[in-house]
């Protein structure tokens, strides 16, 4: 028999969504309600973040790499305490001007404004810390990049970030060791449990009803924080659900309970920010691992090409398998890591219906492709950043999509980042901004929920995640995602 619970909110995942539902609502615990957040992962503390790419895999969903169906891209999310928000980078973007109305316009959500979302964000980044970093931030490889755009006149603007006494040691996407990264984990949870929010990790939730949640609380890992329940099923019933499993999962919910008038457009329209890394190497050290990995971005190509450059440093093994090649020119190349420069592109993509997430034996699966504008704007975006890393200096350019391994010079970028050289399943397309499949919207028949986050037919269960998103935001959405949740926590207030 199931262990019963009985609270007034449930709240399902902890990440950017479902951490700041939790501060929000732990007020009500104050006054004495009962507020539960079940959480998929593991509690790691920061004692726990050992820097290594080995052990810190079991930080994310399904290692790190949720492929789609047809191989062309894989997703990473974190299933951890702090949902993503312990493993990203803090690069804090405000929604640009216009994404809001133009959601509101066009989805037929006129309670949802531009002005209200905006005004939120000053408070939220004061709240975790996120600000422009000063020069003293920029290690080599940011300023590679930047003297690279200034030669060729492409505009380099700044990320504000979001970190406190940051020891630069350049490990944000493996969990901050020193706990200067302001995620969820570090800032909203704790205040939430100290005000007497409930956090039950290694807790997954199966299915979800109005009032109702059943889920499997399995055995912590060694040396992870427990919650005091026996291991097995677990029966939650709640005033209201709140549903913040993220892209990946809260969709497969709601799938998964088949709840009664469910709209079709559950799990459609997803996007992810198709992402590609590429390399340049340059003829003196650059240690790119060392010191704050991202800082600046050029949007040079967004309205006409549909896409942003980003500084970007990843780890020995995410490099060499970002690299298009095996063997010798692998080795060689991966000899010269101290002297690489990375440079992340992140596409823009369109919402369309067949990328979707729907169940297959039970279990999510992602059906993605790559849209021919999202092919187009890669190839672009592949070769503009091999220009940045040329008139920066750089001996070698190496792109995932190319005709040859080693690019030694600007001339031969567009005879090399070709259409042909695009084949589906050779090249690494990533995403770590997965958007949608649970989209907002007027009509039920187009979309999930409300511009609350409320299913359509099923108010008591509000959806707070990078789900709702009806397009992609652009730009690295965790902020956006916030604000949205923020806002689905006033409502849960005001309906009880
Ligand atoms: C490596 C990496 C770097 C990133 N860098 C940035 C960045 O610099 N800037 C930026 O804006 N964004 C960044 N992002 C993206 C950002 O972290 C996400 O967009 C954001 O955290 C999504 O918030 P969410 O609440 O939708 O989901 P998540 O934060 O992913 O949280 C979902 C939570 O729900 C839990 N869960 C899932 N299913 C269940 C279930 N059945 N039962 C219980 N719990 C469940 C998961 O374990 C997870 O903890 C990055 C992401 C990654 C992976």
């Amino acid at each position: 028999m199931s262990q019963q619970l009985e609270c007034d909110v449930v709240i399902i995942g902890s990440g950017a969504g479902g951490g700041v539902v939790a501060e929000r609502l732990s007020h009500l615990c104050e006054a004495g309600a009962r507020v539960v957040v079940l959480e998929a992962g593991p509690h790691y503390l920061r004692e726990h973040f050992n820097m290594r790419e080995r052990d810190m895999i079991g930080l994310f969903l399904d290692k790190g790499a949720v492929p789609s169906s047809s191989f062309e891209i894989a997703v990473s999310a974190a299933s951890c305490v702090g949902g993503s928000t312990a493993v990203y980078t803090g690069v804090t973007f405000r929604a640009p001007q216009g994404l809001i109305d133009g959601w509101s316009r066009d989805f037929g959500l006129p309670e949802l404004s531009e002005s209200d979302i905006q005004a939120r964000f000053p408070r939220l980044e004061a709240e975790i810390d996120a600000h422009f970093p000063g020069a003293e931030m920029e290690n080599a490889n940011n300023r590679i990049f930047r003297e690279g755009c200034e030669q060729l006149g492409y505009p380099v603007k700044q990320f504000r970030v979001n970190i406190r006494e940051c020891e630069r040691c350049g490990f944000c996407n493996l969990g901050c060791p020193y706990g200067a990264k302001r995620g969820t984990l570090e800032v909203q949870l704790p205040r939430a449990i100290e005000r007497g929010v409930e956090l039950i990790p290694n807790c997954r939730v199966l299915s979800v009803r109005e009032g109702e949640v059943e889920a499997l609380l399995s055995q912590a890992p060694a040396g992870t924080a427990a919650a005091p329940y026996a291991l097995g099923p677990l029966r939650v019933r709640a005033r209201r659900v709140v549903l913040a499993a993220g892209t990946l999962n809260s969709p497969a919910l709601l799938l998964a309970s088949q709840l009664p008038g469910l709209s079709p457009a559950t799990g459609r329209y997803l996007t992810l920010h198709p992402a590609l890394m590429s390399f340049g190497r340059m003829a003196e050290p650059v240690r790119g691992y060392e010191g704050f990995p991202k800082l600046h971005y050029t949007d040079a190509f967004s309205e006409s090409h549909h896409y942003y450059i980003e500084t970007a440093f990843y780890f020995p093994f995410v490099t060499a398998k970002s690299l298009p090649s095996f063997g010798p020119e692998l080795k060689r190349f991966m000899r010269s890591y101290d002297r690489l420069t990375c440079a992340l592109t992140l596409v823009h993509d369109e919402p369309e219906h067949e990328n979707r997430l729907h169940l297959r034996g039970g279990r999510p699966q992602l059906d993605y492709r790559l849209s021919r504008r999202s092919r187009e704007a890669i190839l672009h975006a592949l070769a503009s950043a091999g220009r940045i890393y040329f008139a920066a200096g750089a001996e070698e350019y190496v792109s995932p999509v190319s005709e040859r391994f080693s690019i030694t010079g600007p001339d031969q970028l567009e005879d090399a980042i070709t259409e042909t050289a695009f084949q589906s399943g050779r090249v690494v397309v990533s995403s770590a901004h997965p958007m949608g499949g649970c989209r907002m919207g007027h009509d039920p028949e187009q979309s999930v929920v409300n511009a609350w986050g409320e299913v359509h037919g099923h108010p008591g269960i509000v959806v707070a995640d990078a789900s709702i998103f009806p397009t992609s935001s652009k730009v690295n959405p965790y902020l956006t995602i916030m604000a949205l949740a923020e806002r689905a926590a006033e409502r849960v207030l005001a309906g009880l």
